[in-house]
């Protein structure tokens, strides 16, 4: 045989093979065996689902997630509803005083006053959150209330305090001793800018997908510590420190909140999911819209965490250090993110 008959009878059979692959739904970029790993494959930009999607599932930022994903298995494993989940997950870490980025024993603001911020989000896409609430230890219940129990999405400071008493919440001091002497310290040679350290950085997003197959929302926290009084960070934006969309997936954000903010990166994520990104892809070019768009990036640390309805998760940062916790078929592991300044510098 000469070797353009040869050449046409390659071509011949690469033809027919993409068709079948068309036939059968698969993929046309001959990638079968690594979409079928993936669990999903891509098709004029759509998702295809090829296997029973991973469910129930938990997962959630910093190391802190592994007891918070237990709280939420409890509920999971029992077939409960993903937005009870994420709310009983963030709650142990809310009321841990240990934990210094997160409701009671958080750490202040520059003036010594604890304020939190937290949102929620179900799988019809209502959501409820609340920002710079004082005294109260579950800012993430409340943000459930204000979805619940009012035609709002947001509610802040003085007004989210008042709606949270109504409602029946206790006032409380958050501010442990451990959190005042560490604040004293600082006031000594503070000169009032905020100081980003990621060692900081603790704030718990959490995502669900439970039996039935749907996914929830949460994110709380006590921002950054000795930020300027009446600073909100990203935590208690819809989109920007949680975003999840029950036909796509969900993302959550920690870190310097103000870089998820200008970018809106946890909407970013869903989004890029629903275009057919996986999971991983969509945290890694969330992370470089970032580095595009925010000149000193690099002074700060901002970590992505995200699931797509199949059940597969990206996670995503910065510098060195994120990690994350994931409960699945009955395991609760803590795994070491993947970061952009490794090549990058
Ligand atoms: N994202 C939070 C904020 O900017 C802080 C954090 O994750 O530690 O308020």
């Amino acid at each position: 045989m000469i070797v353009r008959d040869k050449i046409m009878q390659k071509l011949k059979s690469m033809n027919s093979r993409r068709n079948f692959l068309k036939k059968t739904g698969l993929v046309s970029l001959g990638v079968v065996a690594a979409a079928s790993c993936k669990n999903i494959a891509k098709e004029e930009g759509k998702t295809k689902r090829l296997v029973t999607p991973v469910k129930p599932l938990a997962l959630s930022t910093w190391r802190n997630g592994i007891p918070a994903n237990e709280a939420a298995w409890e509920v999971l494993k029992n077939g409960g509803r993903a937005l009870d989940a994420v709310e009983a997950g963030v709650m142990v870490v809310e009321g841990d005083p240990n934990d210094m980025s997160v409701g009671y024993g958080g750490r202040p603001d520059r003036d010594g006053i604890v304020t939190l911020d937290a949102c929620i989000m179900d799988e019809h896409g209502n959501c409820g959150s609340v920002a710079a609430i004082e005294n109260i230890k579950h800012p993430i219940s409340v943000a459930r209330k204000v979805m619940e129990e009012t035609p709002h999405v947001m509610l802040a400071g003085d007004g989210a305090l008042q709606f949270a008493l109504e409602q029946g919440f206790k006032k409380e001091n958050l501010l442990t001793d451990k959190a005042r002497k560490e604040w004293e310290e600082w006031r000594k040679t503070s000169d009032y800018k905020p100081l980003i350290n990621i060692e900081n950085h603790d704030t718990i997003g959490m995502l669900a997908i439970d039996q039935k197959g749907d996914i929830s929302g949460s994110c709380t926290t006590s921002g950054l510590a000795y930020k300027m009084h009446g600073r909100v960070g990203d935590s208690p934006i819809i989109g920007a420190g949680m975003f999840c969309d029950n036909e796509v997936g969900g993302a959550v954000a920690t870190g310097m909140g103000e870089m998820m903010m200008k970018t809106l990166g946890s909407f970013l994520i869903v989004e890029f999911m629903r275009q057919g990104r996986t999971p991983q892809e969509a945290v890694e070019e969330a992370i470089r819209r970032i580095v595009k768009k925010v000149p000193d990036y690099q002074k700060f640390q901002t970590g992505y965490l995200a699931v797509n309805k199949e059940g597969e998760v990206g996670a995503y940062c910065i510098h060195k250090g994120f990690n994350y916790a994931l409960y699945v078929n009955g395991e609760n592991k803590l795994i070491d993110s993947d970061y952009y300044l490794k090549g990058n510098k």
